[in-house]
């Protein structure tokens, strides 16, 4: 997965992480090494100028206090402290380590005793005496002494002393003086080479030790660092690729699979096999209602169980991401169209069935949107688009599922569309160009007009008069959606005062969406408006869908309780749709149940639509609440209707939505419907 792996471990991790533990001990050693290195030659080289000091102390009084010509005994005792002893005992003072000793160590034992030969320079001058004394040192070597000592014009101080370094041997030098004797004394230090030497022999077996253990120090960190970070590269790219709620893969995975499908083969070739796939978008189509209604945990295991029912709904080949909020996709290779519309069909079957959350059936639905690969897009990006496209237009047709259709760009056109049209949703409640248009409901028994629901249009000043389809579901998913419905229930009630003021009594149906009811001075707004305008409250009816009332029984019964407290009417909208509770459906004393259009459009010729109405009308009556048809296109269905004692009827048959001053015209001149032609 090469996306994937843009996130894998970085292998040269390990090697960075050994190389700077190694320079870090490395380092460390040094310093150790250079600060003893230092600490040692300090104390060496303070020591040995306080021998020296004392050695020419030793010296001098020998010279102030002899009674005959002191040179003599001055070269006893030079030859005393510095020829006959040597300075540092080493191994051959003991006859075992003789006996055993090699050649070759017995040669470096010779060279040995030759460094070590003490190099000394003693100058005595005063009143009886005027000589020097020399040792082993060079003459070259002395006189660069000599002229080295002399320039520090130490004539007036009665004792100095100090260190000098000729061709890289350090010597140690100590002038004393009094009136009668001055006496200088050169010896070669040997605190640097023996300091050296001990510091090499000391710690190079430390060095050894710390080094060791920074390798170890290295080699465990960095295994553990390795492990460690492996494991956050995991979860990273864990997350990266997946959905943290549901674990489904996300977006990145159908790039990944797409990028890596081969190549279409060459259509001319005879083994011409292409390959195909589709991408199916799938978007709930209530599930912000969930949220808002029950809160987000609730739409969290809506999800969850979403997504594994559609899983186990699909084949191992098949591939199920999450996409988004209320968004999945499913990749499901080597099928065709026909394939995928079945495919389809059964996935959309599996969002309308309901999930219990906190004991509610909880009904979302779903609209799918389907593209081929690679005719509608043989790229990740434009696959997703069309797939998208297709699933838009699936849920503005309530079609439940469509396939995109890559000959028109309506789809696209679309989208740029909506996007235009939900920016210029706020001007639209400010300029008041959504108006209410009335569709008649019609008594079945007299023909009368026994009431209108009132349908929202928008008057839009580029596109003409745009059908709710265009912009509800844009005012929902909006920050408008409460303005929206306070504005629809002030256009009715002033309506309805217009008609009271003309004497005509028609009550007026708005349509709510669960939103409005969620607005909490809804109500209190309702009853100031019916009050201000002298409406009684039994001429405006609200009509809920049924999934609407379904989902959210229990938050918005208590809602509609009060407005039916308040003598509003109540209408089950769409019935047959949803889920509706009969025992809700009672407790809310429901006014009218409208049977939905889809029943109703082929009642003649499907026998189980015309039993779903058989029902809804037994339900009708035994719950005494008044029932409409919906979607009225014929007089063949007005007769089965009438025969089957359904009490209204609405639809194009009679009439369809009209302007305030079209239906006014109608409500004045007392027509029956439908119109005489
Ligand atoms: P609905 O409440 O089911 O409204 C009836 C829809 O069916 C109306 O579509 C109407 O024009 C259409 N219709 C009526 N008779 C017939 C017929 O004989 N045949 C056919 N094919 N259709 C018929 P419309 O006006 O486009 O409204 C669509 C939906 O938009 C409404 O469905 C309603 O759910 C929603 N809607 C309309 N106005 C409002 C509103 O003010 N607020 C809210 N929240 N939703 C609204
Ligand atoms: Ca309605
Ligand atoms: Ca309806």
């Amino acid at each position: 997965m090469s996306i994937i792996f843009e996130l894998q471990r970085d292998k040269s991790l390990r090697k960075r992480l050994i190389m700077a533990c190694l320079s870090v001990a490395l380092l460390v050693s040094t310093i150790y090494i250079i600060i003893s290195y230092r600490l040692a030659l300090d104390l060496g080289s303070q020591s040995e100028l306080i021998a020296i000091h004392q050695q020419a102390q030793l010296l001098h009084a020998e010279l102030v206090e002899a009674d005959h010509p002191p040179k003599e005994r001055i070269q006893e005792l030079i030859e005393l402290i510095y020829l006959r002893t040597p300075p540092f005992p080493i191994a051959e003072n003991t006859p075992q380590g003789i006996a055993h000793t090699s050649d070759t160590r017995r040669k470096n034992k010779q060279s040995q005793q030759k460094n070590s030969q003490p190099k000394v320079y003693v100058q005595v001058s005063g009143p009886d005496i005027d000589h020097f004394f020399n040792y082993h040192i060079d003459n070259t070597t002395l006189k660069k002494s000599l002229a080295l000592i002399n320039q520090k014009r130490l004539d007036q101080q009665p004792s100095q002393n100090g260190f000098i370094k000729i061709h890289g041997q350090h010597y140690i030098w100590q002038k004393l003086s009094d009136n009668h004797y001055t006496l200088l004394l050169i010896v070669a230090a040997r605190s640097f080479d023996q300091t050296l030497e001990l510091v090499i022999k000391r710690l190079s077996i430390t060095s050894i030790i710390v080094f060791w253990i920074a390798v170890w120090l290295a080699l465990t960190l960095s295994s553990w660092m390795n492990k460690h970070v492996q494991k956050k590269n995991e979860i990273l790219s864990k997350l990266a690729t997946h959905d943290p709620l549901t674990g489904l893969p996300n977006r990145l995975y159908l790039m990944d699979i797409i990028e890596n499908l081969p190549p279409p083969e060459d259509k001319d070739s005879l083994y011409y096999a292409p390959v195909k796939g589709c991408l199916f978008s799938i978007n709930l189509d209530r599930f912000k209602e969930v949220n808002d209604t029950f809160g987000h945990s609730a739409g969290d295991q809506l999800l969850i169980e979403i997504a594994q029912r559609l899983q186990s709904a699909l084949s191992k080949e098949q591939l199920l991401m999450r996409t988004g909020g209320d968004e999945f996709l499913v990749w499901a290779p080597g099928i065709s169209a026909d394939e995928a519309e079945l495919t389809a069909t059964a996935m959309v079957q599996i969002c309308n069935t309901p999930v219990m959350i906190n004991k509610l059936a909880i009904n979302t639905g779903a609209s799918i949107g389907i593209a081929l690969y690679p005719d509608h897009g043989s790229n990740a990006e434009t696959l997703t688009i069309s797939a998208d496209i297709a699933m838009r237009e699936a849920k503005r047709q309530r079609s439940g599922w469509r396939i995109f259709d890559s000959q028109s760009h309506q789809g696209q056109s679309d989208s740029i569309h909506r996007l235009t049209l939900r920016s210029a949703l706020g001007d639209a409640l400010s300029q008041r160009q959504i108006v209410l248009y009335y569709q008649p409901k019609i008594d079945l028994q007299t023909g009368q007009i026994s009431g209108v629901e009132g349908l929202a249009r928008w008057n839009h000043p580029d596109e003409g008069t745009l059908t709710p389809d265009y912009f509800i579901d844009l005012m929902e998913q909006s920050g408008h959606v409460q303005a929206f419905g306070r504005y629809i229930v002030r256009e009715a009630i002033s309506q309805l005062s217009n008609w009271q003021n003309m004497g005509k009594v028609v009550p007026i149906a708005i349509n709510f969406s669960p939103y409005n009811l969620l607005d909490p001075g809804l109500l209190t707004y309702v009853k100031n408006l019916l009050q201000h305008y002298n409406v009684p409250p039994d001429r405006l009816e609200i009509e809920l869908t049924e999934s609407a009332t379904s989902m959210n029984v229990q938050n918005i019964s208590e809602r509609l309780t009060a407005f039916k407290q308040l003598g509003i009417k109540l209408a089950i909208d769409d019935f047959g749709t949803g889920m509706s509770s009969l025992s809700y459906i009672s407790h809310l004393n429901v006014d009218t149940i409208k049977i939905d259009r889809s029943f109703i459009t082929d009642i003649d010729s499907n026998s189980a639509h015309k039993t779903i109405v058989e029902s809804a009308l037994r339900l009708s009556n035994a719950f005494h609440c008044k029932t409409v048809a919906e979607g009225v296109e014929n007089i063949k269905q007005v007769e089965i209707l009438q025969e089957m004692g359904c009490d209204h009827a609405q639809g194009y048959y009679y009439a369809r939505p009209m302007t305030t001053d079209e239906i006014t015209h109608l409500l004045k001149h007392n027509h029956s419907l439908p119109l005489a032609t």
